[in-house]
């Protein structure tokens, strides 16, 4: 597979700088008003089939899947074709074919493309956030930032394509004209997340086709609904058919066969280590007929902690902690499920933790913007996380929740534990709920140690006013994203980029100014001057 891809000097094309989205303020009248009438606008929609989408074809399979909203176990979201490996290999040669054109397109036609689907995004704010509503159970405010991050993703790899396309500022020499071009890589299999369902299925997306590559996008099985609005954007904006396949089904059934595939040139993964680092065992291995070794892009979980001074503004730090260890859940890669409190605040900083847990966590279906709480994603989910509060039991002292919410979903109250072993299990593993281990630190330095003591290093934050801690901690608290005096979630596009260390990821920066060349291959070429 070869392509011209990006002609450096070709783009002419002029952008207001970048700016991240602002998000919607819910306690207004109008806004809370606009939401429920879409929720009640996407529950109209409930229930419909969708189909696979294969260079523009849609496919039908007689095996279905359904996927369901997590806070009303039964009600059907959305059905869906289980593809066939003859499909898969369909999608796959479609975007074989489709690259040999669209990684010759010029790069200001796949940013305007971009543009496009970008402002379909806009338009559909409300609908989309809607449907993660009632698919994956996001508070509003939770879903608003999603749709918001989904648009910063296409307007900031827009803006970085352009300058990826200008021409690399190279050493002069006297008899030559050097220059390097940034050209696209082939066919990226893009296989998301459930928990960011939109924003980082269109980061993946969006980053794979500005920059020239054609995509097989496989979407997780729990927000299939949200992933097939996307498409519909896709198709809106008048993208060329084949340039993404849209291509539903287990993962466990055609994740192994698509990353195998010798067409397959990268893999751009979100989501669990286990799955993570499968992937990236079975893509090392260099299949018959395949001329390339594939790149993985693999982003994966956190034990991420929140370091509690006892030189900080401990009101600060309590909601943070509670922010950062409850928001969505727990289900959020970034989220603080570690609190390593320093003793001589420990005491105080649980007395305060308790008190306002019921302040600031406020469960319920979601059917107001008041509700910031929902149900956890799956019965899977429902089942691990409990049995992850049984082990706790053992591990640490249950000071509040422990229990299942509201049998009509899949709720979990919010769970503490304190005086946990830094090295329990339950401070050792991600378990991806709401359960949180307060963990005492005799000082600074054991603080930080507890903290990179994981085998994962995706984000941090640290409580205090003592500049020298500040400074430490900058220089040894080994995350990816690192936040001094402010909760461990909520990174935003272009001004922190995002990505973790060790197992919880390829160190890549999604929404970060390198996050592009990952996607694309330098060519030097030099001619010589007459
Ligand atoms: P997951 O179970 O690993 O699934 C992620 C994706 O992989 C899904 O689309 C899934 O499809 C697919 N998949 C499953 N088995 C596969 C296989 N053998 N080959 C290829 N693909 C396969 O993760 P999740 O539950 O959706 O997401 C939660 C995890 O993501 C957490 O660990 C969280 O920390 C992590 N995460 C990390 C970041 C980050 O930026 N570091 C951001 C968000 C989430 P099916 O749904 O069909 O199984």
């Amino acid at each position: 597979m070869t392509a011209s891809g990006t002609q450096p000097g070709s783009v002419v094309f002029e952008l207001a700088d970048f700016r991240n989205c602002p998000l919607i303020d819910f306690t207004r009248d109008e806004n809370n008003q606009k939401m429920k009438e879409a929720l009640a606008g996407v529950r109209e929609r409930l229930g419909r089939e969708y189909p696979i989408v294969i260079g523009g074809e849609t496919k039908y399979c007689e095996t279905k899947f359904q996927s369901f909203n997590p806070a009303r176990k039964d009600e059907v979201v959305g059905v869906f074709q289980q593809s066939t490996p003859e499909l898969l290999d369909q999608a796959i040669a479609s975007a074989v074919e489709t690259y040999q054109r669209w990684s010759r397109e010029p790069v200001k036609e796949r940013v305007r493309a971009v543009l496009r689907i970008s402002q379909l995004i806009k338009e559909r704010r409300l609908e989309l956030a809607a449907w993660m509503t009632i698919e994956v159970g996001k508070p509003w405010a939770e879903a608003d930032a999603d749709v918001a991050e989904a648009i910063d993703f296409c307007e900031y790899y827009a803006r970085q394509m352009l300058q990826l396309a200008e021409p690399a500022p190279l050493p002069p020499i006297e008899d030559e004209d050097p220059e390097l071009r940034y050209i696209p890589l082939g066919v990226g299999a893009v296989i998301p997340p459930w928990n960011f369902p939109l924003a980082i299925l269109t980061g993946m997306t969006i980053a794979s086709i500005v920059a020239g590559n054609t995509v097989v996008l496989k979407p997780s099985s729990d927000s299939p609904t949200i992933a097939a609005q996307f498409f519909r954007i896709l198709e809106e904006a008048e993208l060329p058919n084949g340039v993404v396949q849209f291509v539903t089904g287990s993962g466990s059934e055609i994740g192994d066969p698509l990353v195998a595939d010798p067409r397959i040139r990268f893999i751009a993964f979100t989501g669990s280590r286990e799955v993570g680092t499968r992937i990236y065992e079975r893509a090392a291995r260099v299949q018959p007929g395949q001329i390339w070794l594939k790149r993985v892009i693999a982003e994966m979980g956190g034990k991420n902690a929140v370091i509690v001074d006892e030189d900080c503004d401990l009101d600060e730090a309590v909601s943070g902690v509670i922010v950062s260890a409850f928001g969505y859940q727990g289900q959020k890669c970034s989220a603080g499920s570690r609190a390593i409190v320093l003793e001589p605040v420990y005491d105080l900083f649980i007395e305060r933790l308790l008190e306002r847990i019921p302040e600031l966590v406020r469960a319920g279906d979601l059917d107001s913007a008041d509700v910031n709480f929902g149900p956890v994603i799956n019965r899977r989910a429902h089942e691990s996380i409990l049995r992850y509060i049984e082990t706790g039991r053992s591990e640490g002292r249950l000071v509040t929740g422990g229990k299942a919410g509201d049998p009509a979903g899949y709720f979990i109250d919010p769970t503490v534990f304190v005086d946990v072993d830094p090295k329990a299990i339950i401070a050792q593993e991600e378990i991806f709920g709401p359960v949180l281990s307060v963990i005492g630190a005799r000082d600074f330095s054991e603080a930080l140690q507890i903290a990179n003591g994981t085998q994962y290093g995706l984000t941090g934050a640290l409580y205090s006013r003592n500049e020298a801690r500040i400074r430490r901690a900058k220089d040894e608290f080994h995350v990816g994203n690192l936040y001094i005096n402010r909760k461990c979630t909520g990174a935003l596009v272009g001004v922190h980029p995002f990505g973790g260390f060790n197992m919880s990821g390829t160190d890549s920066k999604a929404g970060g100014p390198d996050y592009l060349l990952l996607f694309t291959q330098a060519k030097s070429i030099s001619r010589k001057k007459k």
